[in-house]
Order: structure tokens, then C-alpha cells, then sequence
């Protein structure tokens, strides 16, 4: 079972006045089977740590560690991060010009196997995985990104998450801007990928909502650039009913 360790995180991001640190010591182990959401105020840093995790290039890493089976991940490329299994949803969030979402995903797979997949076996599991998540079999091909609305960037996020098969995944903001039935397919791609127990997930999101949907095993509360709180899926409840105002008011936010 490969397991992540996340200890003692500290990024900082070149700000207008010189660096600014933004994760402030994160310490969080996440192992393959597990879903961990991470939940916490807007600006608390949950998406530098899904940055800094997928290895871009904007966020600096200035002290602590990221293990995935003892191996040193902030070694890594962004290329042999994914090739070790650890997947960022927004990992290419930009238009990818005159590639189309078929070429795209199969030109991945063959990063993260180590192989090209045998093209009629790969057309197949392209279209089973779309048809999983209600696509137009016409997205495949589509130029990455290039006019694609908030949902289809998402049911993207999880086609990628269903066909690359990673270790350890990093969803941020995945239920951001769905409507209901768009996040209720998206969370039907995550628990599909979740029930084969060979993937660790990390959660990241503001609201409570998709964890209707995707039960966590635990949750924790992120405030002010470190976890301030963890729990299981009863913590997500309570933060549902009372917001994260105990928590930026504590202190526990800058
Ligand atoms: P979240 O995802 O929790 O909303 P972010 O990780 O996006 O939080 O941002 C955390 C904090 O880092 C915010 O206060 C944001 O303004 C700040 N930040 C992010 N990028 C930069 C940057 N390039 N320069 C200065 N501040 C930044
Ligand atoms: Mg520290
Ligand atoms: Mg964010």
C-alpha cells in the first residue's frame, strides 16, 4: 500500500514585497484506500498545498518534507511525480491548442505506464470511462480545455483520475461550479475510482456539499496554512453547521 507523508510543509510564494509563506508546517499522512478531505476557509492555502504537491513551479518549498514510499517527492519532476502515481486534478488546467482530449489522455497514460496503450484497447477504455460519466462521445475529440464550460473541466479532472489510475489523487475544488446533477456524476466517478481501494485521495474543498456524496474517512479543518483540526466524516458535519469562524477567529487563520 503506498503511502504519502506530508511533514512539517512549509511553501512560500514570490509576492509583490519579496516571499510570502503560505504553508506554515503541514503534517499529513495519506495512504492508498483512504479519503482524507481537506476543508477550510478561502485563502487558508489548500490550493498552494495541491500546487505544491504536483510540484508547480510558482510555489517554493522552504522547509519539510513529501514522501511517497520513503521516496523523495519534492525531488521529483512534475513528469516523474505522476509517473510515481501522485495525480493533480488541475495539474493542466490550460488550453492545450490543437491537442485533442483523446491524444491528451493517451499521451498521459503512456507518461504515467511507461508505454503507449494499445490503441483499440485504449479507444475502448476511453469510451467506457466517458460513458461512466455521461460525456458526449464527441468530447474525446475536442481540444483540451479550449471552451470547455466549469463541468466539463471537472468531468475531465475525472476522467483523467479514472483512466490514469494514480496512487495517490488530489482533487481541489472538484465540486466547484457543478450543478447538482453534474456533481452528482462527478462524485460517482471519484467513488468508482474510490471502491477499487487503490487509491489514496486528498479532498480539497471549501464546501460540504459533494461530502454527501463521497463519505471521507477523515477530515481535516485547514486554517492559516497548516491542519488545525482533524477528525472523521462528523467533523465535516459540524463545519457544515457552524462554518470555519471558530477557526479563523482562534487565531488559527493570519
Ligand atoms: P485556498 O485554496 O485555501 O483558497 P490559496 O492556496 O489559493 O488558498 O491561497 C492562500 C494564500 O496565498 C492567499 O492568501 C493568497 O492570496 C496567497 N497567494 C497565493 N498565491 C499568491 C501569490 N502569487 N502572491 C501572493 N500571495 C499569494
Ligand atoms: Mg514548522
Ligand atoms: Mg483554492
Amino acid at each position: 500500500m503506498a503511502t504519502l507523508e506530508i511533514r512539517d510543509l512549509h511553501v512560500s510564494v514570490e509576492a509583490e514585497n519579496g516571499p510570502r509563506e503560505i504553508l506554515k508546517g503541514v503534517d499529513l499522512t495519506v495512504k492508498q484506500g483512504e479519503t482524507h478531505a481537506i476543508m477550510g476557509p478561502n485563502g487558508s492555502g489548500k490550493s498552494t498545498l495541491a500546487y505544491s504537491l504536483a510540484g508547480h513551479p510558482k510555489y517554493t518549498v522552504t522547509g519539510g518534507s513529501v514522501l511517497l514510499d520513503g521516496e523523495d517527492v519534492l525531488e521529483m519532476s512534475v513528469d516523474e511525480r505522476a509517473k510515481a502515481g501522485v495525480f493533480l486534478a488541475m495539474q493542466y488546467p490550460v488550453e492545450v491548442p490543437g491537442v485533442s482530449v483523446s491524444n491528451f489522455l493517451r499521451t498521459a497514460a503512456t507518461a504515467v505506464r511507461g508505454e503507449a496503450p494499445k490503441l483499440r484497447l485504449w479507444v475502448k477504455e476511453v469510451k467506457e470511462a466517458m460513458a461512466a460519466l455521461q460525456m458526449d462521445p464527441a468530447f474525446a475529440e475536442r481540444n483540451v480545455n479550449e471552451g470547455f464550460s466549469g463541468g466539463e473541466k471537472k468531468r475531465h479532472e475525472i476522467l483523467q483520475l479514472e483512466l490514469l489510475k494514480p496512487k495517490i489523487a488530489i482533487l481541489d475544488e472538484t465540486d466547484s461550479g457543478l450543478d447538482v446533477d453534474a456533481l452528482r456524476i462527478v462524485s460517482e466517478g471519484i467513488n468508482r475510482v474510490r471502491s477499487t481501494g487503490e487509491v489514496g485521495t486528498l479532498l480539497v474543498t471549501h464546501y460540504t456539499r459533494i461530502l454527501r456524496y463521497i463519505k471521507p474517512d477523515y477530515v481535516h479543518v485547514f486554517a492559516g496554512g497548516r491542519i488545525v483540526e482533524s477528525g472523521g466524516a462528523e467533523l465535516a458535519d459540524k463545519l457544515e453547521n457552524e462554518g470555519y469562524e471558530a477557526y479563523v477567529k482562534g487565531g488559527a487563520s493570519e
